[in-house]
């Protein structure tokens, strides 16, 4: 009973979120298409003619990053759980990761407290995606810089992952927003980021927890049994 519950009301969640992306995407291609229209008049300057190639430009691309980031939520799960070590997962993740840090002038420290592997059960392309998002807000979160701390650590029977960022920080309302969809503090976020973190967290059977201070910086941990 539980489980049927459970699905439907993840089938009413996706509803909802159809209907407001829908909403969400006609907003930047609406503006693309004024700028179009604009670009379109007989006498501009070439200083606003680029200007207006650029606006018309980003307004596509908010669009397509709303379409990316819900296909994510969307796409089903190949609903097979295989044996994962978190480590590796954490690693394969960082090389994809790190130029998108070095871009930002973000230094991200590895700290493994064991030795051999830490095995979970999971599905590897959808961890990564998660652990993705939640390294991508922590980068966001310094703009001007500054150090992730990543660590990997065995509890008894579970399996912890940790991001520690020395950010901008979150306020008691703002930890109470996270996951909402379309919740968003930045001027080009989605808002959907923290919404596939925490299905995929959930269809793992693991939990996530934020702790942050305002100017001080946030700490994201995983938690998986381990297998
Ligand atoms: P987006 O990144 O597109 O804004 P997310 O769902 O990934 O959407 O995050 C939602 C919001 O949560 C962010 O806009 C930000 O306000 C807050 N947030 C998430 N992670 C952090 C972090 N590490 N430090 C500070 N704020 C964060
Ligand atoms: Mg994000």
């Amino acid at each position: 009973h539980k489980q049927r519950l459970i699905a439907l009301e993840k089938d009413r969640m996706l509803g909802q979120l159809a209907a407001t992306i829908s909403h969400e995407i006609r907003n930047p291609l609406t503006s693309t298409r004024g700028f179009i229209q604009l670009l379109n008049q007989k006498e501009l300057t070439h200083y606003d003619q680029k200007r207006y190639i650029e606006l018309a430009l980003s307004g596509v691309d908010q669009a397509n990053t709303i379409i990316n980031d819900y296909l994510n939520y969307a796409k089903p799960s190949s609903g097979l759980h295989e044996q994962l070590d978190i480590k590796e997962e954490v690693e394969a993740m960082l090389r994809f990761i790190m130029p998108f840090a070095t871009d930002h002038q973000v230094v991200i420290d590895i700290l493994h407290e064991n030795e051999d592997p830490l095995y979970i059960l999971g599905e590897s392309k959808k961890l990564r995606q998660c652990l993705i998002n939640l390294i991508k807000n922590a980068i966001e979160s310094m703009p001007d810089g500054g150090i992730i701390t990543l660590t990997t650590c065995k509890l008894p029977n579970a399996v912890q992952v940790s991001i520690i960022d020395t950010g901008v920080g979150m306020s008691k309302t703002q930890l109470n927003s996270l996951g909402m969809p379309f919740y968003t503090t930045k001027e080009h976020g989605t808002g959907l980021g923290l919404v596939v973190v925490m299905s995929i967290i959930q269809m793992m059977n693991g939990t996530i927890s934020f702790s942050s201070h305002l100017n001080q910086g946030t700490q994201c941990s995983l938690l998986f049994k381990q297998h």
